[in-house]
């Protein structure tokens, strides 16, 4: 029986709970093939509340993270640039990006292991190769080698969840932001979503709730944890803009860690990207590698206290000398890991229940097609491509 209208008809095929990287694409993916579509987002696409803030996403196609993620970020690719082309604003720009670090590291052979099964176009550099490809990048440890990823760039990820949810709606899905969802009730016949305002019957669910995901699916390993971004600024007549400093990863000298980012970002870009704002500085960041405590997504400190940027201040001073190396901004933004560090992507226990998220720091580049994936899961369709490494019940013993 339908809570809201007393009958026994559903509301809609299924309901997207979240409009993020992910629900907003996975809206889009299984409107388009002709499934009606709730979807629910606590605030408005492109908040800055959630994982997916801080104006821009790195994209890399030699997913040192898993091989199997490359087919996966190629599809990315696509969608996002058919989302582009809907949107008539730039949401991707292809820079090329570059690796770096000792041989042996996972960074570098991760990285090429990715290039060698999927026979991507990268090229390996000698610190003469490093300095060519990105000036800004010459300050290195002896025996650090480069990898250039030329399909490598940058995502604009406001702008990008905007475009995917006015996607979706213009397939014919049903978006309603700005509303909370309580619960999600599946049973022997449907699942009943529930809002602070309203009940909904609808066939089936996908939880996208990003660091939420944990209020609907409890059972799920996945620990949101508060981080801070950080920004930037070229020193005094010295350059380090995406030509000098592309998208990159790389190991920082005289230290066991990473750091990424990309260079500033000029204000011609940027408006394409329709983001509003006069360009943007270099954007450098830590490894972030645990141990994660865990935050409660809803009662995350959004200062930057003082002090809380020493660490990514010194790690600069040591890498660049082309920037200053205090911040010239800092924000804060939700990370959300699972134990392995891959996504949560297909069906849970409950077959009317099904999820997509899991971050672990590297799904905006991928989350178009994760949306896609989520859709095929939903609909039991063949994936696109073997995502069983991201499949949600590999945690289920
Ligand atoms: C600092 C940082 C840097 C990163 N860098 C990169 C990078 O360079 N490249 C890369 O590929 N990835 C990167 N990532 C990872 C990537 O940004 C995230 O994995 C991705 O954006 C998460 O998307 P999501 O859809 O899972 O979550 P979100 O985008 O947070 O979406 C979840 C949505 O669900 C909504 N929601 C939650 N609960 C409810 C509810 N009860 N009712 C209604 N709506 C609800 C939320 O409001 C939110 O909009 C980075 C992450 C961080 C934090």
């Amino acid at each position: 029986m339908n809570a809201r209208t007393g009958t026994d008809r559903f509301d809609a095929d299924v309901a997207v709970i979240g409009l993020g990287a992910v629900g907003a694409n996975a809206a889009w993916r299984i409107a388009v093939r002709g499934l009606s579509v709730l979807g629910f987002e606590q605030f408005e696409p492109g908040h800055a509340w959630g994982g997916s803030t801080g104006k821009t996403r790195l994209f890399r196609v030699a997913c040192l993270e898993h091989p199997g993620l490359t087919p996966i970020a190629r599809r990315a690719r696509e969608l996002w640039r058919e989302l582009e082309a809907s949107a008539g604003e730039r949401l991707f720009l292809e820079t090329g990006g570059i690796m770096i670090g000792p041989p042996d590291s996972h960074l570098i052979a991760g990285t090429l292991a990715a290039a060698a099964e999927h026979d991507l176009p990268v090229e390996r550099l000698d610190a003469d190769g490093i300095a060519l490809r990105s000036p800004a990048n010459a300050r290195l440890d002896p025996g650090d080698v480069g990898v250039w990823d030329p399909e490598a760039g940058i995502l604009f990820p406001e702008a990008a969840i905007i475009a995917a949810a006015d996607a979706a709606r213009a397939a014919g899905a049903d978006l309603h932001t700005g509303v909370r969802v309580v619960s999600v009730d599946p049973d022997a016949d449907g699942v009943t979503v529930r809002t602070e305002r309203s009940d909904y019957r609808v066939r089936r669910v996908a939880v996208t709730a990003g660091p939420w995901i944990g209020r609907f699916l409890p059972d799920l390993p996945l620990t949101p944890h508060r981080v801070v971004m950080t920004w930037f600024r070229p020193r005094e007549g010295h350059a380090a803009a995406l030509d000098t400093l592309p998208v990159f990863i790389r190991s920082v000298p005289g230290h066991d860690t990473w750091i990424w980012g990309h260079g500033a970002i000029p204000a011609s870009a940027v408006t394409e990207a329709g983001a509003g704002t006069p360009g943007f500085d270099a954007k450098v960041g830590p490894e972030f590698d645990g141990p994660f405590p865990g935050d409660d997504p809803d009662a995350i400190d959004r200062v930057v206290h003082p002090g809380e940027t020493d660490g990514i201040r010194d790690l600069v001073a040591a890498t660049f000398p082309d920037l200053e190396p205090e911040p010239s901004a800092a924000t804060t933004c939700i990370m959300a890991h699972t134990p392995d560090g891959q996504f949560l992507i297909g069906p849970t226990a409950d077959p009317r229940v099904f999820v997509g998220g899991g971050c672990s720091g590297h799904s905006f580049k991928h989350a178009s097609a994760l949306g896609e994936l989520v859709a095929q899961s939903v609909l039991g369709e063949q994936p696109f491509t073997d995502a069983s490494f991201l499949d949600p019940r590999r945690f289920a013993s």
